[in-house]
């Protein structure tokens, strides 16, 4: 089974399926902790991409996802309150894709889990933060659509 897997929660259907999933694992015995991350975006608008070797693109909208990050942990807190021995809830400030690679790999996680998408309202295949995370991650990624 996975040792601790990570999952980057965003509060969106992407999100909660992302959760889901890891949650799943946990019920078949091919998990055995969870780290549930949410980050509250300090950036606005463009933020350069500062990684050496990502191909990905400069800009990011997560400055336009205000979550409430107390009704976002109340969330988290109603959806896993079956595994509350297992579920770690983690809110972090900065910048969503650097917190998610960063928390991964300094809690020594072996899988993260997220979504394809999320919140933001441009339509595309791979969301700006799982592009990034995909780039960047040693922790292998599943990535949830
Ligand atoms: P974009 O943000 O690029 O406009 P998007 O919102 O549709 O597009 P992403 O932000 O890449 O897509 O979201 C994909 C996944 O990344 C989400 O399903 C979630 O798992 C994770 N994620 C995104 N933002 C956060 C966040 N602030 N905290 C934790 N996880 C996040
Ligand atoms: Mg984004
Ligand atoms: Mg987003």
């Amino acid at each position: 089974p996975y040792h601790k897997i990570l999952v980057a929660y965003d509060g969106s259907e992407h999100g909660k399926q992302a959760l889901a999933a890891a949650l799943d694992l946990v019920d078949h015995d091919m998990a055995n902790r969870i780290i549930v991350l949410h980050v509250v975006a300090t950036h606005r608008g463009v933020e350069p991409m500062l990684e050496a070797g990502s191909m990905m693109a400069a800009s990011d909208t997560e400055a336009f996802e205000d979550n409430d990050a107390a009704a976002v942990a109340q969330e988290i807190a109603a959806i896993t309150k079956d595994f509350k021995d297992i579920v770690e809830v983690m809110m972090r400030v900065g910048t969503p894709r650097r917190e998610i690679v960063h928390v991964a790999e300094a809690h020594e996680c072996d899988l993260i889990v997220m979504g394809s998408r999320g919140l933001g309202a441009v339509m595309s295949m791979l969301g700006s933060v799982s592009s990034a995370v995909l780039a960047e991650s040693e922790v292998p990624v599943l990535v949830m659509r």
